[in-house]
């Protein structure tokens, strides 16, 4: 098969999955062999790293150890000066690039600044990574739907542009950082008619040799992670789907 060759002054945004560098596709792989620079976010790996071409530039512009992100602006600027540098542009994001990664954002801007770029989208956390843990998120007979939500807005909250009621009965609920608010949304979700003892299994650093699995209840989560001090980053999943786990859970997490 041949993939495609990396243009000159072209931004490809690219999705590294949730950490093990297995899970990169080929065309992520084939990206990364070309760029000339790799602008990279916090969760992104040393082993995903590793395929860079040599000589490649690699730079970080993500959180880091409590310091703010830097702003969307600042990051655009970058991608778009280098492409104008005639170099070969690769922006790199944990997981896919359009789940709750702001890709749309950074394509906005380049669409805006006349760069070319291209997508290669990635496995996400919340399919993917739930998988290492023995977590399908459909099941034909358990679960028929799913629904993906942040679980904090711009401030910090639980975002109030989410009908919890209408959320509350989705098969399987799947949830990006949402940790620091799980007390405030596991009240929303129960006052919405999800059950106090649905099944709750929490996912930390999926995929890598860190990875962490927590079993709970809606009711119990919030103090369950307090207690055991699992911590971000980690998918949070609500629903009966969670109990294939017994199964599934071929990594024994
Ligand atoms: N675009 C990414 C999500 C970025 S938002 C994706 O598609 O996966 C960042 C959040 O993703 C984290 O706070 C966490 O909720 C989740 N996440 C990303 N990588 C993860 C991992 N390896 N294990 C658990 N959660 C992860």
């Amino acid at each position: 098969m041949k993939l495609p060759t990396f243009p000159a002054g072209e931004v490809w945004l690219v999705g590294a999955g949730p950490g093990d560098a297995g899970l990169l596709t080929l065309h992520a792989v084939n990206a990364l062999g070309q760029a000339d620079v790799v602008v990279y976010d916090a969760l992104i790996g040393e082993d995903v790293l590793g395929y860079a071409r040599d000589g490649a530039e690699l730079v970080f512009l993500g959180k880091r150890g409590g310091q703010p992100s830097p702003k969307q602006s600042e990051i655009t600027t970058r991608l778009i000066s280098y492409a104008h540098d005639g170099k070969r542009v690769l922006r790199l994001k944990g997981g896919d690039p359009f789940m709750f990664g702001r890709g749309a954002e950074e394509v906005a801007d380049l669409v805006a600044a006349d760069i070319p770029f291209r997508v290669i989208p990635g496995i996400t956390a919340g399919i993917g990574g739930l998988a290492y843990a023995g977590v399908a998120v459909t099941s034909r007979d358990v679960n028929s739907s799913v629904i993906f939500l942040t679980g904090h807005d711009q401030r910090g909250h639980s975002p109030d542009t989410v009908d919890w009621t209408a959320t509350a009965k989705a098969g399987m609920i799947v949830m990006y950082m949402a940790m620091r608010n799980m007390a405030e949304i596991a009240d929303k979700l129960i006052a919405g008619g999800r059950p106090s003892d649905d099944p709750v299994c929490v996912v930390a650093n999926a995929t890598t040799p860190d990875m962490q699995v927590l079993d709970t209840t809606l009711q119990r989560a919030a103090a369950d992670i307090a207690a055991c001090g699992i911590c971000a980053p980690a998918i949070v999943s609500i629903g009966r789907g969670n109990l294939l786990r017994e199964t599934l859970n071929w990594c024994g997490a």
